[in-house]
């Protein structure tokens, strides 16, 4: 198993990166992205310790780390420019928080994060058949979420997704003990979003894959 959107007390996690990584570890989860909330302000400051840590971690036996970053709440006119700067600040994933339909994220955020080719575009709500479009021309990941409020529209999501061959992700967005899941509750939130067992490992082959790229 392996999830690429969590949260560390370098943001609003309630756990230190090294207990956020020991508790995926023992769940069984091979590797770990480590995306803090960034914006204009501290992207700077959460990229290179993520960075250290994780290569000083990725010395050791056990679980692999990735350090990335989810770009939230940007002005989407600002997102190109952010997602080329976190990665020479060395983060190896970019997320960018998505239009949830329970954050007043600003509407483009999709489509900005897409056009800017982010890895990832966390919780994109009630994204348009025309941005799905684009997110597969782009090779943008569209995620599935385990996250309360954001998995509302796992279903619409996966939907369009599905019909249009862009590529989906399955993340837990964890901020606490709690939200990292077993694989038998995936199984049930992949079929809850009205997708079959093929997909969900689609799912995970596609988490596989980004992973590995990340990881070089
Ligand atoms: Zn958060
Ligand atoms: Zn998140």
């Amino acid at each position: 198993m392996i999830d690429l959107h969590t949260h560390s007390l370098l943001s609003d996690g309630e756990l230190t990166p090294a207990e956020l990584a020991r508790r995926f570890d023992v769940a069984g989860y091979t590797a770990l992205a480590i995306t803090d909330h960034g914006d204009q302000s501290n992207i700077d400051l959460i990229i290179p310790r993520l960075v250290t840590f994780c290569e000083e971690v990725n010395r050791l036996e056990g679980i692999r780390l990735i350090p990335g970053i989810e770009l939230t709440h940007i002005p989407p006119e600002a997102i190109p420019a952010l997602v080329s700067r976190s990665r020479k600040l060395g983060a190896r994933l970019v997320v960018v928080h998505g239009e949830t339909i329970v954050e007043p994220v600003a509407p483009r955020t999709n489509r900005m994060a897409i056009e800017s080719s982010a890895d990832i575009l966390a919780h994109p709500g009630l994204i348009t058949e025309e941005e799905v479009l684009l997110a597969k021309e782009h090779s943008v990941y569209l995620e599935l979420t385990s996250r309360k409020g954001h998995s509302l529209t796992n279903g619409h999501v996966a939907k369009l997704a599905h019909r249009m061959g862009a590529p989906m992700i399955l993340n837990s967005d964890a901020h606490a003990p709690g939200d990292i899941w077993p694989p038998a509750r995936l199984h049930e939130i992949v079929a809850g979003a009205g997708l079959t067992e093929d997909d969900y490992h689609t799912l995970i082959r596609n988490a596989e894959s980004v992973a590995k790229r990340c990881l070089i």
